[in-house]
């Protein structure tokens, strides 16, 4: 029986990405998977499909986080599958990399939207659904402690901001024994990174060169590290920030 078993887990942004490796990694674990999506309701049909055939269980859920009143729609859905949640994992995000000399108000207010106040309100609306014990693990980004990509500084302010979440709720939850953490990944392959890596000659070196272990990580490097905090092997670790980047920021 996996480590999960019995307990329910959402993962935002599920039908890609890292998203996607952290829903097949706690599927496989044994929890059954709320797999959200905004836009890709196919994906994300295919990665509850993936973790049925690999012996789990999963529905999914569609919202676009980026709406007004989009945390309480997917509450509303949810509880159409299940009557409760032990772990949230709030990843789904979108990046921004136009420096402050060329961003406006609209790509400003859209990435603070989808990173900041979904998962904010998310938790809001979810408290009550989250049972004692549970685990909240917030997608953050090596970026919210480097400046290595200055350019990136409105998506990096939104990582700063769900850290300050991660770490005030661990004071706020913790009474209830729910564990609260930030896990921030350097740089992936994903679609988000598909023009840094693949889009100019060198782009993988150079995102490679950043980590003191040479590579660019995968999703599932991720999941792993997500899968930890998940587990009973994670209780003890609250409001931290967990470094996930293959050590970007050494
Ligand atoms: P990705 O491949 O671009 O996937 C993004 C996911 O978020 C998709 O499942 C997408 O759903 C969902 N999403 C985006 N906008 C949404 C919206 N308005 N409403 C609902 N869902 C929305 O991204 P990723 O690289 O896997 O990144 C996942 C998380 O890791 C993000 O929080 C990102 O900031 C963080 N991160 C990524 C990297 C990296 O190098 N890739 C590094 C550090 C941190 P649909 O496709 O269904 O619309």
């Amino acid at each position: 029986m996996g480590a999960l078993a019995g307990r329910t887990a959402l993962v935002t942004g599920a039908s890609r990405g890292i998203g996607r490796g952290i829903a097949e990694r706690l599927g496989r674990d044994g929890a059954r998977v709320a797999v959200h999506y905004g836009r890709n309701e196919g994906a994300a049909k295919d990665v509850a499909a993936a973790i049925e055939a690999a012996g789990g269980s999963a529905f999914t859920i569609g919202a676009d986080l980026r709406s007004p009143g989009a945390a309480e729609a997917l509450w509303e859905e949810f509880d159409r599958h299940a009557d409760g949640l032990d772990i949230l994992v709030n990843n789904a995000g979108i990046g921004s990399t136009r420096p402050i000399t060329e961003i406006d108000e609209e790509e400003y207010d859209a990435v603070f939207a989808v990173n900041v106040k979904a998962p904010f309100f998310l938790l809001k609306y979810g408290l009550g659904r989250l049972r004692d014990g549970g685990r909240v693990i917030n997608v953050s980004s090596g970026l919210a402690r480097t400046a290595v990509m200055p350019d990136n500084v409105a998506y990096a302010m939104t990582k700063g901001a769900l850290d300050v979440l991660s770490r005030d709720l661990s004071k706020v939850l913790g009474a209830r024994g729910i564990t609260v953490n930030s896990v921030a990944p350097g740089i992936i392959d994903t679609d988000n990174t598909a023009d840094l890596l693949h889009g100019s000659a060198g782009g993988w070196d150079r995102a490679a060169a950043l980590s003191a272990l040479g590579g660019v990580g995968t999703p599932s490097e991720v999941a792993d590290v997500v899968a930890f905090l998940a587990s009973r092997e994670g209780r003890w670790v609250t409001g931290s920030w967990v470094d996930a980047t293959g050590g970007s920021l050494t």
